[in-house]
């Protein structure tokens, strides 16, 4: 399902002009006026994982294919942007590879690749989706979508006996990359670590002494420290938001400045957020799909963002929308008092 979302959708937040359009430019996707993309966080990314986990898990990659520009094998795929790693590495290394498993490491997939016998050291594919990208298992090998960058031919275990495969095509799966916007990166890397290091903890593994000890040396408002992928990854514009209504705290608190019991419910916030979101499939505003091509629900349950105007659920205040840190942010100022006076100072303009 898609839901479009108007630019001029009703919003009676007190934004400057410049604000508003620099926020809505940074977020307006491919169909052109009137729509606004959304970049997967978390809870989608951890979404697809899970989705694409048993279709393939403990499969064989038998070939690969990159859309190029024109016919001969010589042009330049049209992912070329979005390949962070040489294209004849996908081409040539990626081939007789087994999916040992599949993890999420903040807004980042990561495939662990077992090498071909007697090849070469153990290989991880690395794939942000950037605003736009898709990874999903389909039952045909074909580049339906015109934005299908990536194809992997995926064969069951032990029905190959070459790095090229030898399984009927009846029985193969088809692994698509697309992106339409071409933001996502899809890396090849015997070293995973390095390539995603600077990431801080996970908000769902992080534990509550840790975080607060963070928090308290943290200077930033509240609102751009959880959008710090060197604070916490995986945690974007919405499900900050989203925390942050729930915690019952201003977008501008100063972090530093929170005493416990406030932090703790912060804390809190964000866990109950992010494990709600993903058991709802994530939250699907503009093209969000797992890796089986099913819509998320979340967006149903969001409290505050993209809400503006529309009454508090739980006080029926207006719902009012700011900029913090150039990021529209979205808050009931009933349920959420205590900063106002250093965001209007900051980012707010009546
Ligand atoms: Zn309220």
């Amino acid at each position: 399902m898609v839901v479009v979302i108007p630019l001029k959708s009703p919003d009676s937040g007190p934004i400057l002009k410049c604000d508003r359009l620099k926020d809505a430019r940074a977020r307006r996707v491919w169909r052109g006026p009137g729509c606004i993309a959304f970049m997967p966080e978390l809870p989608e990314v951890e979404t697809i994982v899970r989705s694409l986990r048993p279709l393939v898990l403990g499969r064989q990659i038998t070939a690969v294919e990159l859309r190029r520009n024109g016919s001969s094998r010589s042009s330049h795929p049209t992912a070329s942007r979005i390949l962070a790693s040489p294209a004849r590495e996908f081409e040539q290394r990626l081939p007789g590879c087994s999916i040992e498993s599949i993890e999420r490491v903040g807004k980042n997939i990561v495939f662990h690749l077992r090498p071909y016998m007697g090849r070469e050291t153990r290989l991880y594919l690395l794939v942000h989706l950037g605003m736009t990208g898709r990874l999903t298992c389909e039952t045909t090998p074909e580049f339906r979508q015109k934005h299908t960058h990536l194809v992997m031919a995926l064969a069951e275990a032990g029905r190959r006996d070459s790095p090229h495969g030898t399984a009927p095509l009846e029985e193969l799966r088809w692994l698509h990359y697309s992106d339409i916007r071409r933001f996502g990166r899809l890396r090849l890397t015997a070293r995973p670590d390095e390539a995603l290091s600077g990431l801080g903890a996970d908000p769902l593994e992080i534990r509550e002494e840790e975080f607060f000890r963070l928090l308290r040396s943290r200077r930033s408002m509240l609102k751009s420290l959880l959008l710090d992928q060197h604070f916490l990854r995986g945690i974007g514009n919405i499900y900050a938001d989203e925390s942050l209504f729930r915690a019952g705290i201003h977008p501008a608190a100063h972090a530093a400045r929170l005493d416990r019991k406030r932090a703790l419910r912060l804390y809190e916030g964000i866990r109950e957020t992010l494990s709600q979101a993903i058991a709802q499939g994530g939250s699907s505003i503009s093209d969000f799909v797992d890796g089986q091509g099913y819509a998320g629900n979340f967006q149903v349950y969001h409290q505050v963002y993209q809400r503006t105007g529309e009454p508090c659920v739980r006080c029926g205040a207006a719902i009012r929308r700011i900029i913090v840190s150039s990021r529209g942010t979205h808050f009931c100022p009933r349920c959420q008092r205590g900063a106002e006076r250093r965001a209007a100072g900051v980012s707010l303009k009546k």
